[in-house]
């Protein structure tokens, strides 16, 4: 079976409209399909007609920003209730924080000398969640850095002057939400925190505590030895295995939708909870 539990539209910082990305779902043979958007859960009604017209199921997905020691930790909700309350106060209290927190990054951008790039920033992203690629974007188009890659590596990357974090919730609280919702709380790309394999491993344990169900064993493309790993956290924390290839738009064959490493046959698949 062909799955895809984690992509953006641009709802939030995906280049696909939600129609256009369940079509190339559709061409890709991809036959279930989590929309995963930042901070936001939307799935009209012709974006799921289109889904059932070519066979695809989808399933309700949001990835919500935590904070976890120093690093800023990704949470996919699965299968959460559109209709949740909690989760239209969860959209509204991380829209919250997302604005704020930008205003920060445009703050301390400003102290070195870069003046003006929270309104620029927010001008780029429009109607979708604000966030460090508008930044990014920015700094580019303003020729400031020569592209994204650098405007991370030098303001907006881990550690850098415009990665701020201090403001997302904990753990325990974002996977309570996804709870609330009747979702199902997934640690998202385990191997991009850069953690080493104790802290991660202690970030497993932790998001066990906290109440966390899986872990994407599977993220996008990646060596086998990170696969091995990520197997060897899901089987020690009795977390259900999920996989995604955190697609945001056709640019880089990499990252294309659908695609991605071998899932371990020795994990219970999270989608086994829908089919
Ligand atoms: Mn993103
Ligand atoms: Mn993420
Ligand atoms: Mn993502």
């Amino acid at each position: 079976m062909k799955v895809d539990l984690h992509c953006h539209t641009n709802l939030s910082d995906g280049v696909l409209s939600p129609t256009e990305l369940v079509r190339y779902a559709g061409a890709l043979g991809i036959e279930m399909l989590a929309l995963t958007d930042h901070d936001r859960a939307d799935i009209l009604p012709e974006v799921s007609t289109i889904a059932r017209s070519l066979s695809i199921q989808l399933i309700a997905g949001i990835e919500l920003s935590s904070q976890w020691c120093k690093s800023g930790v990704h949470i996919v909700g699965l299968g959460i209730a559109l209709d949740s309350e909690v989760l239209q106060q969860v959209v509204a209290s991380q829209t919250q924080t997302r604005e704020m927190r930008a205003q920060e990054i445009g703050e301390r951008l400003a102290k070195l000398n870069i003046e003006d790039s929270y309104a620029q920033a927010k001008a780029i992203a429009a109607q979708s969640q604000i966030g460090r690629p508008h930044f990014a974007q920015h700094l580019v188009a303003t020729g400031q850095v020569k592209d994204i890659k650098t405007a991370y590596k030098k303001y907006l990357g881990a550690g850098k002057v415009g990665d701020v974090k201090s403001f997302w919730p904990q753990l325990e609280e974002v996977v309570g939400w996804i709870h609330a919702a009747n979702g199902h709380a997934v640690l998202a790309h385990p191997a991009k925190y850069k953690l080493t394999r104790r802290k991660l491993d202690a970030l497993c344990r932790d998001f066990k505590d906290a109440g966390g169900d899986g872990i994407e064993v599977v993220s996008g493309m990646q060596t086998k030895d990170v696969t091995d790993y990520h197997e060897q956290l899901c089987k020690k924390y009795s977390f259900y295995a999920s996989c995604g290839s955190d697609f945001h738009g056709p640019v880089s064959s990499w990252h294309d939708l659908g695609k991605m490493s071998v899932m371990p046959m020795s994990c219970a698949p999270v989608w086994e909870l829908w089919r």
